[in-house]
């Protein structure tokens, strides 16, 4: 699974110049997870993140681990852009449909992860990703790491993720537009993907992905090759 892995290239060079924190993943550091969708009323709030949360899914090889570009929670007194993404790596597979099976479980896990004190507003249609961040959680020491930790504990419910990384992106002077623009890219390999895997017509003349087609290594093949098949 490699349709992602430009983006990855992309991403890594984009973070290169900002200092960033590097931790482990460790189970014993994650933050609490209250198990249903919280709602923190603006008097409760220390601060707002608005930007696109993403995943980047590849076959190639991922440390587990958290990465902080920018400022930590506890560091962030307003509110301010943001951005998440995690790269999700996959047991590799020759069989197509399984692997995209995967990838739209894996793309599910965000509505199963539910930090205390840390309310996600997200849609199933877009990257947009808002967090409102409680007074409290900051009091108790809530913090990228550890949200990060039980995030990555929730994609690792799926026996099919080998490792995941996840970036939070604060930093002030970050490519915001960049990093939205790389999440629309990831949702358009997504949707010519879900094309390919349930389409059989393969007709790339009157085709509306044929951009990412035309982009994107191997997509053309993976549909000739499903067409083929009758799928
Ligand atoms: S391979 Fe051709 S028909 Fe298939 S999704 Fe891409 S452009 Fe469309």
């Amino acid at each position: 699974m490699e349709f992602f892995d430009s983006l990855i290239c992309e991403l890594s060079d984009l973070i290169s110049e900002y200092q960033k924190a590097n931790y482990p993943c460790s189970e014993k550091n994650q933050w609490t997870d209250v198990g249903y969708s919280q709602v923190i009323l603006q008097r409760d709030t220390a601060f707002e993140l608005d930007g696109v949360g993403f995943n980047l899914v590849t076959s190639s090889d991922v440390e587990d681990g958290i990465v902080v570009v920018g400022d930590e929670l506890c560091s962030i007194t307003a509110d301010r852009k943001f951005a998440r993404v995690c790269l999700v790596q996959l047991e590799d597979s020759d069989n197509e449909q399984d692997c995209y099976k995967t990838i739209k479980k894996v793309d599910y896990v965000k509505y199963h992860f539910f930090p205390e004190g840390y309310m996600i507003r997200t849609t199933s249609r877009s990257h947009k990703e808002s967090v409102r961040v409680a007074k409290s959680a900051l009091k108790k020491g809530i913090s990228f790491e550890k949200a990060g930790n039980l995030l990555i504990s929730k994609y690792k419910e799926n026996p099919k993720v080998k490792a995941v990384k996840v970036i939070f992106v604060t930093a002030s002077g970050a490519d915001y537009k960049k990093l939205e623009a790389m999440a629309q890219k990831s949702g358009s390999i997504a949707e010519t993907l879900n094309h390919i895997m349930n389409n059989v017509k393969f007709d790339c003349d009157t085709c509306n992905l044929k951009p990412v087609c035309d982009e994107v290594e191997g997509m053309k093949e993976l549909h000739f090759k499903n067409a083929s098949m009758g799928v």
